[in-house]
């Protein structure tokens, strides 16, 4: 028997149960189908950083299983016209959960199926499928606690290994990576990336076990300083099926051993994966997530519109150091740190009051690990519309934030070199700083380093008085 694997989000070999299921039973075709967005109806489509992320996962996936066919354009035609060019009995994937992938998965299995074909689809991606976890009363979960405490009693089959044979079908063409043009040229935005991330299967495995042996030790508390390499990055392997969420569970439980359930850091870092399930389990269940405000009292918010704040915003030109930080790495790297993510987005929808879309967007662009699942759940979440989100009215102070988080500057630093030299006492809040301060640093606020675009009391009441008509609409 020959089958077809269709590669989607699952870019790995081992823990890959629809290849191991095809491998078992016979010859396989490897596929991977860059999307034409437009066809399969993907509103939020990937771009940027991802794009760049994706061409070095798949050239790895190219180098372990050299087969690999890649194709461009709409999978409802190539699946079926692959099929039967080569004459194929099977077709096989790992499910995606993206609302249009639910979609354009169902038309092809029912017409792969009406062709006699066999179509089978594997859980790989989620510890826990939206529709196998359920609450009390049988519906979806909206609240993310009661939904951890149910998922952690799950038992977690172990992962599958890599199949020890895959006998792939030769003869049929394949497209040039290269001609997919994912890799940004004038101006080459990602140079030096290569040094920060290695995408692929190998990367994924090398940086879990780089951060259970050095990252993982006071996680629970450090994994909110961004200064500090106590954070797994494992996000961009994550969302690109380089590694599964099956093997980071046992990974971890093997690192931990005895250490008793849902204590200490390894159990603290588990839950932070479960949200990741529980931000699908979301989207599963409220497909339009991505769009629509979760609450629909949030649609009176009477949002700003400026393009000038929202392109300070987007260059890390804010006037607010830990903002700007944070924007620049994202700039920089593809990555930013969660506590900063929560810090940025918090200036934007409530300093700004720019709606959440906006930064959704230019995150979906700008980070190697843009999810929809996750990127809309965080979204809604910081913004106060989000099934269990923080209330609107916690408006994040980004001098608190940043004398917390950063106390002695040094990621302000990195990122926002031009304020390198002020001192620690003024690094959060520049305009603060006595004009000897500043000049003894070489700081010239609204030269060197912007002045504020918003003052901070100001900008918080202004969002906390939108929110009336929110509570009026409630
Ligand atoms: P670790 O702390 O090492 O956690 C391990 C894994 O758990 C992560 O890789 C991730 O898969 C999952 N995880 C951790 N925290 C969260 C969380 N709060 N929500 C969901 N999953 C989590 N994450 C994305 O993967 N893609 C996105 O597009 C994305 N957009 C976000 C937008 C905003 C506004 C905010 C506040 C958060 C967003 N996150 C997103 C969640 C989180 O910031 C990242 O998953 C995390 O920073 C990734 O770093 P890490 O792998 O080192 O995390």
């Amino acid at each position: 028997m020959t089958t077809l694997v269709w590669f989607r989000q699952d870019l790995r070999l081992a823990d890959n149960p629809a290849l191991c299921e095809a491998a078992a039973k016979g010859k396989v075709l490897p596929l991977f189908i860059l999307e034409d967005a437009k066809a399969v109806g993907d509103t939020h489509p990937l771009t940027g950083a991802s794009h760049w992320w994706l061409h070095h996962s798949l050239a790895a996936l190219k180098k372990a299983l050299p087969g690999l066919v890649l194709r461009k354009g709409d999978p409802r035609l190539i699946l079926p016209h692959l099929v039967e060019e080569m004459g194929l009995e099977a077709v096989y994937w790992n499910r995606c959960y993206e609302p249009h992938a639910i979609a354009r998965d169902s038309d092809i299995k029912a017409d792969l199926k009406a062709k006699g074909i066999e179509v089978r689809s594997f859980k790989a991606a989620l510890l826990h499928e939206p529709f196998e976890l359920k609450t009390k009363t049988g519906g979806p979960y909206k609240v993310y606690s009661p939904f951890w405490r149910a998922a952690k009693e799950i038992e977690v089959p172990e992962a599958l290994p890599k199949p020890e044979t895959i006998e792939v079908v030769s003869g049929c063409g394949s497209d040039d990576l290269e001609s997919f043009s994912l890799l940004p040229k004038r101006p080459d935005w990602a140079k030096g990336w290569d040094v920060l991330w290695s995408p692929g299967e190998e990367g994924a495995s090398r940086r879990l076990s780089g951060f259970l042996k050095d990252g993982l030790t006071g996680y629970g508390e450090l994994r909110n300083r961004p200064d500090l390499p106590n954070v797994s990055r494992l996000s961009p392997h994550l969302h690109f099926g380089e590694i599964s969420p099956r093997q980071v569970w046992h990974e971890t439980l093997r690192h931990l051993e005895q250490a008793p359930k849902d204590e200490g850091d390894g159990w603290k870092f588990l839950s932070e994966l479960a949200w990741r399930e529980f931000s699908y389990h979301l989207l599963y269940h409220f497909p339009k997530l991505p769009e629509e405000n979760w609450k629909p009292t949030f649609d009176a918010y009477p949002w700003r519109d400026s393009a000038e704040d929202l392109k300070a915003w987007q260059l890390g030109q804010t006037g607010y150091p830990i903002v700007d930080a944070g924007m620049r790495e994202l700039w920089q790297t593809g990555w930013m740190h969660n506590r900063v993510r929560m810090i940025v987005a918090s200036f934007l929808i409530k300093h700004l009051r720019l709606h959440w879309h906006h930064g959704e967007e230019w995150f979906r662009d700008t980070l190697v690990d843009a999810d929809l699942a996750n990127n809309s759940a965080s979204w809604q979440w910081v913004a106060g519309s989000g099934a269990d989100a923080a209330p609107y009215f916690r408006i994040f102070n980004p001098m608190t934030q940043g004398g917390k988080f950063d106390p002695e500057g040094d990621y302000v630093r990195k990122w926002v070199p031009e304020l390198a030299k002020l001192d620690t006492a003024y690094l959060h809040a520049p305009f603060d700083a006595p004009e000897a301060a500043l000049r003894k640093a070489g700081v010239e606020l609204g030269k060197t380093y912007p002045k504020p675009i918003v003052d901070h009391t100001k900008a918080r009441q202004a969002a906390l008085d939108g929110y009336e008509a929110v509570k009026e609409a409630g």
